[in-house]
């Protein structure tokens, strides 16, 4: 069975050497019980070592069932120790957090026993031994006795051929080591027994041969008694643990040593914590939009602000209405997009004095609580919220006009349009330095029909929604034509009677030249009586309508547009406009949410127009520094994270070590420990993954109005990406552990221990 020729073994440790074994020769057959004896340092202990595989020699050959061993690697030994050796040390090695029937099975799990029987054999050599009260009591819990009695059942349960015991009953009484002597004695008949001791009487009954070493030699060896020589059988070459079964195995460790397990959870808890909040944050600042600087297009671009309209340019019905506003994400539809751009004076009762030329008309849904600096949102159509640049306090009473309309009136002569709003909330100012001031209206104030009216009609010089067509017949009886009056301004002028319009002279002089060939000035009253059919065009509609032009306008001579404008009263242009939903507006939370609807918009069969997303030149590279930025932190932050956890895990792990060595010494291989050790790491982490996200969906209304509101970036594929970070750093972390785990020999390991 195991054959030693010349086997020696030195220890060297600061240029002393030891020596372990001097060129042994022996030979063990299977139904021996051979008893070792020798005095303290003369190499029984090497000798065993040697035999099971725990320590290495350096000269000479050791023969395992003839096959040479000198060659034999790391997994060989494993496997070796795994199929034919069952330990019994004098100190017990027994897992202490584990209790009797799992420190037996472990070794019949690691072992590949036949899974069926696992447990009735570990059952089995449990009552053998005298401990089957004390199936489920902890390794730590029991007496010397009992838990080389464990370590017994251990030994024998496995379905080895060679037993070792290296002075089995060094720290026991006498009464209990002559039971353990019995116990080997009764497993011995188809193995071979090698017993180390220094009392050889306690085994002399049993054993068949004694061998005494002295000084590192064989100094005698005889046989005493005859044995029943047995036939090697065939062992099972090679057996790795299943993922299953190592997944029990780490969850078993997890579930014994609570507080190891408890302080890690907590570890990879703020791991999760800080890592969901900073790609929170990240996708928060790298993804969509995020133009807050404005473009060219649109005079108020807000991340939040994403504008819809249809492709056949009709106006959205109610069924749509109400179907787009039920968009996930979607906080608010706002029907008429046209007051997002609209520009608002306001008028301060108490400083009497027209504040700044361009406000900004936002509905107050588009704010969250936390945008707000002091006060509330408001509550009624009165109520207004202003961003905070200093000029307004909550409770300041403002009057507020679309265009110009109470630019240098005095309070007593505002027009009924400029509502008197109390201020009762302050925003962040949004863009730093920007020359607009942005104001937060009711919805009731907005969806009033007066304002919706002012909001498309304006007072004066607003032409930003219309575009003028008249159609003139030339007095040569040649074709009509139509003059397309691009940069018109037109103006309400109630003194007008319907359907009577002034024109300014550069319009009279284009008509002029159309129908009569001749410039305004050398044909002054051309126009009189003169009916012509006004087209006013949008990009949704257009609308025609006789009118007669009486004559020039030429009020208002110190205005830039003058002689470029359309006069008419109100109710004439009314009738050219259509107050109905062409162009809504959706508001959202942030950029993130503007994409995602962007896509559902569109597959709804709208048209979406995102201002955000249009960008300039300036906010196209700030956004590519600030993914670049952002991705490099991320990366930082991964490393710090990794390096923290691994220093606060770093003695945890090493707490693992005494039990890891148990494990190697009774065969299990270092591949399957990694695995273990990282699948420990992964059960905690998944663990405190599920714990975190649950947290946080549960959580999700109240994050609305509190700082973390960053689940709602994560998609299934960031989840996905977050989760296989996690593993990452569970494998990283894990393969770090093993090494400091797995850096010394077993058998170092063990006396180290
Ligand atoms: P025994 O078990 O018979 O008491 P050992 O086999 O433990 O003897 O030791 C044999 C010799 O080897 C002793 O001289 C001892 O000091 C030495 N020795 C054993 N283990 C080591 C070690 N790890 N490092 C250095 N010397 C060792
Ligand atoms: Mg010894």
């Amino acid at each position: 069975m195991l054959k030693l020729q010349n086997v020696s073994k030195y220890y060297k440790s600061n240029d002393i050497v030891a020596m372990g074994l001097r060129k042994v020769s022996l030979e063990f057959k299977l139904g021996e019980f051979i008893g070792i004896t020798g005095e303290s340092g003369s190499g029984k202990s090497t000798l065993l070592n040697v035999i099971s595989g725990l320590d290495t020699y350096e000269d000479g050959e050791l023969y395992i069932n003839g096959e040479e061993t000198s060659h034999f690697t790391l997994e060989d030994w494993e496997h070796y120790r795994r199929q034919y050796i069952g330990f019994v040390f004098q100190n017990y090695n027994l897992v202490d957090s584990y209790t009797v029937l799992e420190n037996v099975l472990i070794a019949l799990t690691i072992q590949g026993y036949d899974k069926s029987r696992r447990k009735a054999r570990a059952l089995e050599l449990i009552e053998r031994v005298g401990l089957a009260s004390h199936i489920n009591h902890k390794a730590s819990k029991l007496s010397g006795g009992q838990k080389q009695r464990v370590v017994m059942a251990r030994a024998l349960a496995k379905d080895c051929p060679i037993i070792v015991a290296d002075e089995p009953t060094g720290n026991l009484d006498t009464g209990t080591s002559k039971q353990i002597i019995d116990l080997l004695k009764e497993i011995s008949k188809d193995k071979l027994v090698i017993v180390v001791t220094h009392n050889f009487d306690e085994i002399k009954e049993h054993a068949t041969r004694k061998i005494r070493l002295f000084d590192g030699e064989v100094a005698e060896d005889k046989q005493i008694k005859s044995y029943s020589e047995v036939t090697t059988k065939e062992y099972q070459t090679n057996y790795n643990l299943s993922l299953f079964e190592l997944t029990k195995f780490s969850f078993r460790n997890l579930i014994r040593t609570p507080r190891r397990s408890i302080f890690t959870f907590i570890v990879a808890l703020f791991i999760m914590l800080v890592f969901t909040f900073s790609f929170g944050s990240f996708s928060k600042n790298t993804e969509g939009g995020g133009n807050i600087y404005g473009n060219n297009v649109f005079e108020n671009v807000s991340d939040r602000r994403l504008i819809v309209t249809k492709y056949d340019a009709t106006p959205f019905d109610t069924v749509e209405l109400t179907e787009l506003n039920s968009i996930n994400r979607v906080n608010y539809l706002l029907k008429h997009d046209v007051i997002m751009d609209k520009n608002i004076y306001s008028y301060d009762d108490q400083r009497n004095r027209v504040y700044s030329v361009y406000n900004l008309m936002n509905p107050a849904d588009m704010l969250n609580k936390s945008d707000l600096v002091s006060g509330r949102l408001p509550t009624s159509k009165y109520e207004v919220v202003v961003e905070d640049i200093g000029d307004y306090a909550i409770g300041d009473s403002i009057q507020v006009g679309f265009d110009e309309v109470i630019w240098g009136l005095e309070s007593s002569e505002i027009p009924p349009t400029a509502e008197r709003f109390s201020i009762v909330g302050i925003t962040k100012q949004i863009v730093v330095n920007d020359y607009r001031t942005r104001f937060y209206f009711h919805q009731s104030f907005l969806n009033a029909e007066e304002t919706i009216r002012e909001a498309y009609l304006g007072r004066r010089y607003e032409n930003q929604y219309f575009n003028f067509e008249i159609e003139v017949t030339p007095k040569d009886d040649s074709e009509p034509v139509t003059i397309q009056l691009y940069d018109m301004n037109f103006l309400i002028d109630d003194s007008l009677e319907s359907n009577q319009v002034l024109v300014g002279y550069q319009q009279l002089d284009q008509l002029s030249q159309m129908m009569y060939k001749l410039p305004y000035e050398e044909n002054e009253d051309f126009y009189l009586d003169l009916n012509i059919d006004l087209t006013v065009t949008t990009s949704f509609y257009d609308n025609t309508h006789a009118v007669e032009i009486i004559g020039e306008y030429t009020q208002d001579e110190s205005s830039e547009y003058f002689g470029n404008v359309i006069a008419m009263n109100q109710t004439t242009f009314e009738s050219f406009v259509d107050l109905r939903p062409y162009q809504i507006t959706l508001l959202v939370d942030d950029a993130y949410d503007g994409e995602l609807i962007i896509d559902e918009v569109k597959d709804e069969g709208y048209n979406v127009i995102y201002p955000a997303n249009i960008l300039n030149q300036f906010s196209e590279i700030s956004q590519l520094i600030s993914t670049i930025f952002f991705g490099f932190l991320m990366v930082i932050l991964l490393i710090i994270i990794y390096f923290i956890s691994y220093v606060i895990l770093k003695n945890i792990q090493r707490s693992k070590r005494k039990d890891f060595i148990i494990f190697r010494s009774i065969g299990a291989s270092k591949k399957d420990l990694n695995k273990v050790t990282i699948l420990e790491l992964i059960l905690l982490f998944t663990f405190s993954y599920i714990v975190i996200m649950a947290l946080l969906l549960f959580n999700e209304s109240l994050a609305k109005t509190s700082v973390p509101q960053y689940l709602k970036y994560y998609q299934f594929s960031t989840y996905f990406v977050v989760y296989s970070i996690l593993l990452i750093i569970s494998l990283l972390l894990g393969y770090r552990f093993n090494k400091k785990v797995f850096s010394d020999s077993v058998i170092t390991s063990l006396t180290k221990e």
